[in-house]
């Protein structure tokens, strides 16, 4: 590396282009083993349960062929194996379809309210059975995002989902919208000058260590897999909350503390539009 630098750089302009030639090559060569860990691994993840899969049919297309009970036992598996595959197939479609539209933000009004009431109603079969209760509070001055409805309603669902299925019985899934106080640190440009939103969805379940924080968001990472498997996961549910926050140009944090469960905040631009009408209609009364 130094040595190159060295070769190339007779003066200190060109020695800037060597450098900054040498990082396009190292960040292409890190781009290239990333690509090739995600398709190892999701390989991987495919085979798995197809594997399980074909296994069953050879034995119910031999041993166990006249056998009425093992049959529908092999037939729930292979359906739990192929709504595996189904649900995996899925996430890395959206996954592919958000990273291509990246460097395009949306730019209508969505009313992530309504999409956040709509995501919870649907999780109710969910949490009835585990006497858990989904508490929704929407600030109507928050109401509105610029966004794109899909991914945000998608976004909302990986959220109110994992909180859900991490979270313990009996106690409740926190999920506010209001308008963001304060920003992260690291917040871009987009957000600050944007009236910002916050989305944020608590839950009071085993929490997450603190070494794994900073990876949550990688592709396939978790913290338990078998827990993971076991309740449905894919490993790809904040990867993809990660690609649709940073299409919207807006910030993920997360907050957890073992033993007492987390918070995941997402912070979005506020629709001025709406936010003002609104506003203006809430300081009359
Ligand atoms: P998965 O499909 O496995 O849930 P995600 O990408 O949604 O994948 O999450 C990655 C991992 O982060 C999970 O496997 C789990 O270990 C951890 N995780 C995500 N959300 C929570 C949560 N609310 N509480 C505890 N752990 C969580």
């Amino acid at each position: 590396f130094q040595f190159r630098i060295e070769r190339l750089g007779p003066s200190p302009a060109s020695d800037a282009v060597a450098v900054l030639a040498l990082n396009d090559l190292t960040t292409l060569k890190r781009m290239e083993q990333m690509r090739a860990d995600f398709v190892a691994n999701a390989s991987h993840e495919l085979r798995t349960p197809l594997a399980t899969l074909l296994g069953f049919i050879e034995t119910l297309r031999g041993p166990a062929r006249d056998d009425e009970q093992a049959r529908d036992k092999f037939l729930g598996i292979m359906f739990d194996q192929g709504s595996r595959m189904a649900r995996l197939v899925n996430d890395l479609l959206s996954l592919s379809r958000i990273e291509l539209n990246e460097h395009t933000p949306p730019a209508e009004s969505v009313d992530l309210g309504r999409i956040i009431q709509a995501g919870a109603d649907a999780l109710m079969p969910l949490t009835a059975p585990r006497q858990m209760r989904l508490v929704v509070t929407i600030d109507e001055a928050a109401r509105h995002v610029i966004g794109q409805a899909d991914e945000l309603a998608q976004l909302a669902q990986n959220l109110m989902d994992n909180a859900v299925k991490y979270g313990r019985d009996g106690t409740a899934v926190e999920v506010t919208l209001r308008v963001a106080t304060t920003l992260p640190a690291a917040a871009g440009p987009a957000l600050r000058d944007a009236p910002a939103v916050v989305l944020a969805v608590r839950d009071h379940g085993d929490g997450i260590g603190k070494e794994h924080l900073p990876r949550l968001t990688e592709r396939f990472y978790r913290v338990d897999t078998a827990r993971s498997r076991t309740l449905g996961g894919t490993g790809l549910g904040l990867a993809i909350v990660k690609h649709i926050v940073n299409r919207h140009r807006g910030k993920l944090t997360v907050e957890s503390t073992l033993g007492q469960g987390s918070v995941f905040s997402v912070y979005l631009c506020g629709a001025k539009a709406q936010t003002e009408a609104v506003s203006s209609a809430l300081s009359l009364s």
